[in-house]
């Protein structure tokens, strides 16, 4: 396993750096008082004019092959830039990209979904979670029936990232109940003027998903992303892919927070002394030091094995887990050493605090994390020894 970077890629990802520091991270005050007064950090207007700004410098379309206008790059340079995204909380992503399975649309959806989406005139959304199925996803409920040319949907979605602003979604319905999960799901796009509506669901964090209602919604048969009952399969690799990027996200936030707590340290004396020269602080500052280098590796590991085509379910899962445990012990160590201040609203650690709680829930709880973990031991599919033998 070489992660050497060559020099082109130590120059994206300091270009990124530099962008986060310059253009992102003066925004942060301007994003808190936004977010209290219960309004959007940073809006979408701005958002595209930060990523235009961006792609002005070439900057645009990390993942997106090059034949889609994009960089193409892999998973691990995909990865240590999602890491340096993270060291902000300012809600900002580069533009150019597109869901993983949208490219598995056909020539005529590529021009109205994927290719909008890429260019950011368009915004989609993932719509698999219902109020009856969230980890157990083989269970939904919702309905998709073929009557001529046309699908008729039916069913409630719930928990939808962008759900609120998205222009179409991804759906995911029954196409045949004897076979469910197993060939019986199929994905349909469908715009939003085919009639779902949304409701946004408020949360503890700042930006909330929303709930989705399709009642008799109409859509062509042409609206099938891929294929008819191949909808779980294409389900699982959506979600296959945050299963590093949340994690590298998360890494950034605690190396920018770790840093804040040590600032603090330094500077905040008691009884005559910084709380640096205190173990009890030292202790703290080591545990998470240790902790950041190990997520690191996970999801460096895990990246590096998508890239060689390695099977890296097992690393994304241990990747997703111990980001979601050791990011939010970090975070609260990094509250504690800021004792009162860190509680308040005037750092931006609390906010942290509740944003890192959300990576044990989403794509995938820490608990179907460990059950898939286990199971791939248990089966002899992964062994404790790693994929290197
Ligand atoms: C902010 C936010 C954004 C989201 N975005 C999206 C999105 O864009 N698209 C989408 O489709 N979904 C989205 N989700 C849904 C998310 O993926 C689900 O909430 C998650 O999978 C958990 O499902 P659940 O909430 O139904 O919990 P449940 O599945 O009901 O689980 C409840 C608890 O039981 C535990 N549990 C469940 N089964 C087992 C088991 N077999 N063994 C041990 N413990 C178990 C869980 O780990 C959890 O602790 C989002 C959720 C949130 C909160």
């Amino acid at each position: 396993m070489d992660l050497t970077l060559t020099d082109e890629e130590r120059e994206i990802r300091d270009w990124v750096r530099t962008f986060v520091t310059k253009e992102l991270v003066p925004l942060e005050s301007q994003v808190l008082e936004r977010e209290r007064r219960g309004e959007r950090g940073i809006t979408l207007d701005e958002v595209k004019t930060l990523q235009d700004k961006a792609r002005e410098s070439g900057f645009f379309g990390i993942q997106t092959p090059e034949e889609h206008g994009g960089m193409g790059l892999g998973a691990v340079m995909n990865a240590l830039l999602e890491a340096e995204l993270g060291r902000t909380f300012v809600p900002f992503k580069f533009g150019g990209e597109a869901d993983n399975i949208l490219f598995d649309a056909n020539a005529e959806q590529q021009e109205t979904y994927l290719r909008p989406t890429i260019e950011g005139t368009r915004h989609s959304c993932f719509a698999i979670t219902e109020p009856g199925a969230g980890s157990d996803a083989r269970n939904i409920r919702t309905t998709a029936v073929r009557d001529g040319d046309e699908w008729v949907i039916n069913g409630e979605k719930t928990f939808i990232t962008g759900g609120d602003i998205a222009d179409f979604t991804m759906v995911f319905a029954v196409t045949d109940k004897e076979r469910g999960a197993d060939g019986g799901v199929t994905c349909f796009l469908a715009d939003r003027e085919s009639g779902w509506t949304s409701t946004p669901i408020p949360t503890m964090g700042e930006w909330g998903p929303a709930s989705l209602s399709f009642a008799d919604v109409r859509v062509p048969h042409s609206a099938i992303l891929g294929e008819e009952g191949r909808g779980f399969e294409l389900a699982m690799r959506w979600i296959g892919k945050g299963r590093y990027l949340l994690p590298a996200r998360a890494l950034g936030a605690c190396e920018r927070l770790v840093e804040m707590a040590m600032e603090h340290a330094r500077n905040r004396v008691t009884f005559g002394e910084p709380i640096a020269n205190r173990q009890a602080i030292q202790w703290m500052i080591a545990d998470s030091a240790v902790e950041i280098e190990a997520l690191r590796w996970l999801v460096l590991t895990a990246a590096w094995q998508v890239d060689h085509a390695v099977d890296s379910r097992q690393a994304q899962s241990m990747a997703k887990l111990y980001g979601g445990v050791h990011a939010n012990e970090i975070v609260d160590r990094v509250l504690q050493i800021h004792g009162g201040m860190g509680y308040t609203r005037e750092l931006p650690v609390e906010r942290w605090y509740r944003e890192l709680r959300l990576l044990r829930i989403y794509e995938g709880t820490d608990e179907i994390q460990r059950r898939t973990i286990a199971r791939n031991l248990l089966s002899g599919h992964a062994s404790v020894r790693g994929h290197l033998g």
